[in-house]
């Protein structure tokens, strides 16, 4: 505990030292704040409005064309998919219809009556993720009646459907609505760089992001020639100010942040390991009523139960545990589904009962958790016809709750 203590004066005292000495000139830092706001507004933010974790290809992109498609269009979209899947370290080909499957369609329109999120747009981007925030398709629809912003909404959209939801206001970006481009800058192609490096994972939360977004960005400087030494360094300033910027967002009500917080101080994320704290935020984001929160509630839910079962910033009190399970498995979640069928079937923190444990864990079965199988299985020897009936009525009768 002293020693910790000890280590963690002196690693301030580093930091401190590092203020001190003169040791890379204000253009190098401010070019790596404009590389790291850039990631943060297009990456990790949809629309400005709602935080968002990242997203990513693992995956060759497999095209295909449809709808009112030329020559020129077709050219310009690949050209600029030829680009990008460069700098990202993506394959791409194109999937010609009835050539096998595609996951990547752009398709042309040609109307004046294309909306996204309820408002009039020029062109637009359905991305759909799969399991660990992999994107597994995606559709862009691309409106002939751009005219001569064609070019900016190809490049718009492909930006989009790779990683960015967002559009960043203080840098000048391919996605900003500021500037009108029909190209990447700069910092698109570092943003591009930065997401589909290995040490970016998909489904990381802001905080670790832009923390390992520092790393990447550091380490292409160098590359491309920066003073190892005086590089090093640059942009921690930038990410030391995020988790107060972070606070201060998640405290006037965005869940998310409050969720990624909860986790952030549970675990030791970015900030210092610190579970009282990181319990009452997800105590927070657990109490979210808004509807457009409810996913966010619900996961905040399961990891409170989670934070009670193993005790991490509260006691440990598996009686405690179930009823905020119970909450979260009542909406679907499938983790919290699997803990109280468990907690049913050994009697942890609940009454032991082999027909509701039945029924909890075949409902997580059903949705394909390989985990929840296993313990159906291991159940079933131990029950009745009569109670293996029951389970399985109870599992059918139930529907999510509204
Ligand atoms: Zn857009």
């Amino acid at each position: 505990m002293h020693f910790r203590r000890w280590w963690g004066a002196a690693a301030m005292l580093a930091v401190a030292v590092v203020g001190y000495v003169p040791v890379a000139s204000a253009a190098d830092e401010k070019q790596v704040e404009q590389y790291l706001q850039a990631f943060y507004e297009s990456a990790l933010w949809h629309d400005g409005r709602n935080a968002v974790w990242v997203r990513k290809w693992a995956q060759p992109l497999r095209v295909r064309f449809s709808g009112l498609t030329a020559e020129k269009h077709r050219t310009i979209v690949l050209d600029r998919l030829a680009e990008m899947t460069q700098i990202a370290g993506l394959e791409y080909s194109v999937v010609p219809s009835g050539e096998g499957e595609m996951n990547f369609l752009v398709e042309f329109v040609d109307t004046a009556g294309l909306t996204a999120n309820g408002r009039a747009a020029g062109c637009v981007a359905h991305t759909y993720s799969g399991p660990g925030n992999v994107y597994a398709y995606a559709h862009l629809v691309l409106n002939l009646r751009m005219g001569h912003e064609l070019n900016h909404c190809i490049t718009h959209e492909l930006f989009h459907a790779l990683g960015f939801p967002g559009h960043p206001h203080a840098v000048d970006s391919v996605l900003s609505y500021v500037y009108r481009r029909a190209d990447m800058t700069d910092a698109d192609r570092m943003s591009l760089a930065v997401l589909y490096d290995p040490r970016i994972s998909a489904g990381a939360f802001q905080l670790p992001a832009m923390a390992a977004a520092r790393d990447v960005i550091v380490d292409k400087l160098i590359a491309r020639g920066e003073p190892v030494a005086e590089t090093r360094d640059l942009g921690r300033k930038f990410v030391r100010n995020l988790a107060p910027l972070t606070t201060s967002l998640a405290d006037k009500g965005d869940v998310a942040l409050q969720y990624q917080l909860g986790i952030a101080y549970t675990f030791g994320q970015t900030v210092e390991a610190d579970p009282v704290t990181g319990l009452a935020w997800l105590r927070r984001a657990a109490a979210a009523a808004e509807p457009r929160w409810r996913t966010m509630a619900m996961q905040a839910q399961a990891m409170v139960g989670h934070a009670y079962m193993i005790g991490r910033g509260t006691a440990r009190d598996a009686a405690a545990a179930v009823p905020w399970y119970r909450q979260a498995a009542d909406q679907g979640h499938l983790m919290s589904q699997q803990m109280l069928g468990v907690a049913y079937r050994d009697g942890v923190g609940v009454g032991r009962d082999p027909v509701e444990a039945y029924k909890w864990l075949s409902i997580a079965a059903q949705h394909k958790d390989r985990e929840a199988a296993t313990y159906l299985a291991s159940l079933t020897p131990a029950l009745s016809a009569a109670e293996i009936e029951e389970g399985r009525r109870r599992a059918m009768a139930w529907k999510p709750a509204e």
